[in-house]
């Protein structure tokens, strides 16, 4: 497998368990009809194959990053261009989001300071910045193995436009690693077990939350539903993402589990999705979801310019 087919299923995988949750985003688990295929309807009446905030975020922090580099002035700009104008939106409407969100962005806007608009409180970790993390570690994988620190700086500086809690910058830390490794072709055994030496070189210099490093020590293999829960909290999504990842056969076994937990389907499934899409790649979405997908038009001009962005490997 190619490594450019990675690294856009990371993107694509990303928007379209985006799109197979929104139907049934805010709904208790086992009290829907399974999600198998996207669906109409749900919460923020959408078409089949439309998706939320979760992808209209990644492709405003994917557009910066392909536009201007590392800049994250820029990338909180963006995300106040779509919550203001419907930029980066499916359908031009600005639906789905959070809280936490709305309250860093209006900071933002007043101070244009990206790095104090985050809320930095234990209570305001939702998980807004690990569903649109996709594009930092496609655009900097070649950082990885040998200059994790420059990584990790990217990885937890991304979240701080809106997520600025320990848990949201360490979520965002964890995640981007196992991301860079399975968009190198490491196998899922190796990159999610708990002395994967990456990571153990990561926590030398940078201290995960102790909510984060349990589940990185596997947390996700010992638990089933309810304790696995999709919920908008960080920590809970990011192990019921892994969870539903980390023994599934495939693309779409994958995502759907994520989905069928309910709650915050849409987000679990776009966390799992940059998962699933950064291993199994882009050719490994079925091909039904990759052409039901709505508003390619928008997102493969910014994929485009994201992938190239990514540094040559010095
Ligand atoms: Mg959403
Ligand atoms: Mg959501």
């Amino acid at each position: 497998m190619r490594d450019r087919d990675r690294q856009r299923g990371a993107i694509i995988g990303l928007a379209v368990g985006d799109a197979l949750g929104a139907a049934v985003e805010f709904s208790q688990p086992g009290k829907f009809e399974p999600v198998t295929d996207y669906r109409d309807g749900g919460p923020h009446r959408l078409n089949a194959g439309e998706w939320t905030d979760d992808t209209s975020m990644a492709l405003a922090l994917a557009d910066s990053i392909g536009q201007v580099g590392w800049d994250i002035n820029d990338q909180a700009e963006r995300y106040v261009t779509w919550w203001a104008t419907g930029k980066y939106s499916v359908n031009g409407r600005v639906f789905d989001i959070g809280g936490t969100t709305v309250r860093a962005l209006h900071r933002f806007w007043r101070a244009h300071d990206a790095r104090t608009s985050g809320n930095p409180s234990s209570s305001a970790s939702g998980n807004g910045s690990i569903m649109r993390l996709a594009p930092v570690p496609v655009a900097y994988v070649n950082l990885f193995p040998d200059r994790l620190v420059e990584l990790t700086e990217k990885l937890a500086e991304s979240s701080l436009p809106t997520h600025a809690s320990g848990q949201c910058l360490s979520a965002c830390v964890y995640l981007g690693a196992v991301l860079c490794g399975l968009l190198h072709g490491r196998p899922r055994e190796e990159v999610l077990s708990p002395d994967w030496p990456p990571l153990e070189q990561i926590t030398q210099n940078y201290m995960l939350h102790a909510e984060v490093d349990e589940v990185r020590q596997g947390s996700f293999r010992h638990k089933q539903p309810p304790k696995i829960c999709g919920s908008g909290y960080v920590v809970q999504s990011l192990e019921a993402a892994l969870w539903a990842f980390h023994d599934a056969r495939d693309f779409r076994e994958a995502v759907l589990r994520a989905v069928n937990l309910g709650h915050d389907a849409d987000t679990t499934a776009a966390v799992c999705g940059q998962l699933a899409g950064a291993y199994w790649g882009e050719s490994g979405i079925p091909r039904e979801w990759r052409a039901g997908l709505a508003r390619r038009d928008l997102i493969e001009p910014i994929l485009d310019r994201l992938c190239e962005a990514s540094p040559k490997k010095k």
